[in-house]
């Protein structure tokens, strides 16, 4: 199933190119055009800077319904609230949702025409109304920019789902991790830094950031050897 771009009564051909090109950038593919003004125009041809192909395969069709006929979900872009409040989510919650019924069926975004956006027919045909924030006083993207935030919203969610990194030692075992705390402690407080009579939540803070650091156990053989050095050190120096 496929996450397919619909672009409205589209004016400008150049908006048409940017598009394809910001499709492209993220791993979209299928472009689908409503009545565009101007197709094929050489300005899309420029503007798509090599993404020439996602034009060439661009459906062009005489109806949002049309468009979207065979779609599971719907959601239309827009930069306006509208007279009638229409159930609205943000680009980002409309990339997951899109995501997830991507997985049942075909999904479509749909961005509306330069001039006035999308009308109140055409956002009948759509489930939901996606926003991208904005300063509320100057609300309006360019569409290839409006395409581009939510292709971008589409690809940086897909990615969260890849494999996490895989680091070349096994994690840390509690021991090791507690051995490290008590040496750092004890570090500090023959440095000066950790106060006895006053120890505020210094070992605290410090555990939740090695935490959230979750090291391996060849780091926290370096922070151990660290720590060893400078009481040598020290040792040495008295
Ligand atoms: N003057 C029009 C703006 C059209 S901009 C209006 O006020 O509606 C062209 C298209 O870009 C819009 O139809 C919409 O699809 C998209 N777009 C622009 N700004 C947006 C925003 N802040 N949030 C969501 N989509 C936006």
């Amino acid at each position: 199933m496929s996450i397919r771009i619909v672009l409205v009564e589209t004016s400008h051909p150049g908006n048409i190119g940017a598009a394809a090109r910001a499709m492209k950038n993220m791993g979209l593919t299928e472009l689908v055009l409503v009545n565009p003004r101007y197709f094929p125009h050489p300005d899309a041809t420029a503007r798509a800077s090599g993404a020439d192909d996602l034009l060439d395969n661009a459906r062009v069709t005489a109806s949002l319904a049309d468009a979207v006929a065979d779609c599971v979900l719907v959601m239309g872009t827009s930069g306006r609230s509208r007279a009638i409040p229409w159930p609205s989510v943000s680009v980002r919650d409309a990339a997951t949702r899109a995501l997830s019924a991507s997985r049942q069926g075909n999904v479509a975004l749909v961005f509306g025409p330069e001039k006035n956006g999308l009308s109140n027919e055409d956002l009948d045909r759509c489930q939901l109304l996606v926003s991208i924030p904005t300063d509320p006083e100057f609300s309006s993207l360019n569409l290839g920019m409006a395409v581009q935030v939510a292709a971008y919203e589409l690809r940086a969610q897909q990615s969260e789902s890849l494999p996490a990194f895989e680091s070349e030692a096994p994690p840390a075992a509690a021991a090791a991790i507690e051995h490290f705390h008590a040496e750092l402690e004890a570090l500090l407080l023959d440095v000066g830094f950790l106060d006895p009579d006053n120890p505020r939540h210094l070992m605290r803070r410090l555990r939740r950031l090695f935490a959230r650091a979750a090291p391996d156990e060849n780091e926290i053989n370096i922070l151990n050897g660290i720590l060893n050095s400078v009481a040598r050190d020290r040792r040495a120096r008295s």
